[in-house]
């Protein structure tokens, strides 16, 4: 099969022709119809998300068919269309995963990272972990929220019942959170880069009623700000955005360096926190929203052999929406 392999961190892609992989006892073989490219992908290329395994076939947002599945599956998956997140495995024993809390599990494994992924023909996955995807969404369409979708979900859900949401950084993951948000009648303000014109009218097209460089303040204070993009500088001017008992998520698995700021940015019962990976719950829910409302995706297709192109593009913020390959 044709993979797009990682080999070192820092070096592109290599194209590579590698044995189809087995399903092994609990695990289902999935060809891959189609593979969102996260910006976690790019800081495991990049070296910033440290000891991947490797060689490593990236990719945590797979849209597959299973052809075929190991001891203990059950027959009901042959030939289903499921999804594979960024949760590959868990241990249920941490005291994490006993408390409900499996996407902190101590001995997690997470596709695309510590298993090969998507960014190939085909992939297998520990069935438990895969999810039924809803009809009516294309491939294309399905992949992005497999991560994008299911971590902006979980992103959220920590913002509270904020009714004034600022997002900042205007990609995959926000443009999918902004319509569950206004679906559940929050009004939403969009940051994006400076002089990002392009990315302002997208948000607005997506729902924000408001959108503007992250430079500036919003035109009124917000109950809740996420943040998307893994600039650490933008911490400080969420802050600064939202009012007394407001909430800052920083929902990326890396950030750069958060500049020191004055307390009084924090005073008033504001809250700073993150979230981290996601729960099978988590999934579940987010797909169930994603049936009911339906969600448009504003994905950019591309052959699975321009994954190099596919991640250079996402670096540069030149992604309309989510970039998918296509094996
Ligand atoms: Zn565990
Ligand atoms: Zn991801």
């Amino acid at each position: 099969m044709r993979a797009m392999q990682l080999t070192a961190p820092g070096t592109p892609l290599v194209p590579a022709e590698l044995p189809v992989p087995t399903a092994g006892a609990g695990e289902v073989l999935l060809e891959v119809h189609a593979c969102g490219i996260c910006r976690t992908d790019l800081h495991v290329a990049r070296g910033e998300l440290t000891k991947p395994k490797l060689p490593l076939v990236l990719g945590h947002e797979i849209v597959g068919r299973v052809v075929a599945r190991g001891p203990g599956v059950d027959a009901a998956l042959d030939g289903a269309r499921v999804g594979v997140p960024w949760l590959g495995w868990t241990c249920g024993a941490c005291g994490p995963c006993r408390g409900g809390r499996e996407n902190l599990c101590e001995r997690a494994r997470f596709t695309g990272y510590q298993r090969d992924g998507g960014y190939a023909e085909y992939t297998v996955a520990d069935a438990r972990y895969c999810f039924p995807i809803p009809d009516g969404y294309a491939h294309a369409h399905a992949a992005p929220q497999l991560c994008a979708g299911l971590i902006g979900h979980r992103a959220l859900r920590a913002a509270g019942d904020a009714a004034r949401l600022g997002l900042y950084g205007f990609g995959a993951a926000a443009h999918l959170v902004a319509q569950v948000a206004r679906h559940q009648g929050r009004r939403v303000f969009a940051f994006t880069r400076d002089g990002d014109a392009e990315g302002q009218a997208f948000a607005r097209e997506v729902g924000a009623e408001w959108a503007g460089p992250s430079t500036q303040p919003p035109p009124e204070p917000l109950d809740a700000a996420i943040l998307f993009a893994p600039a650490g500088s933008l911490v400080p001017a969420a802050l600064r955005a939202v009012g007394p008992g407001g909430t800052v998520v920083c929902a990326g698995i890396h950030m750069s360096a958060i500049p020191s700021f004055a307390y009084e940015l924090l005073w008033g019962e504001r809250v700073l926190r993150s979230v981290a990976n996601l729960t099978r719950d988590d999934g579940r829910d987010f797909l169930r929203l994603a049936a009911e409302i339906p969600l448009r995706v504003a994905v950019e297709t591309m052959p699975l052999r321009d994954a190099n192109e596919g991640l250079a593009r996402l670096e540069a913020g030149r992604i309309r929406g989510a970039g998918v390959l296509l094996p």
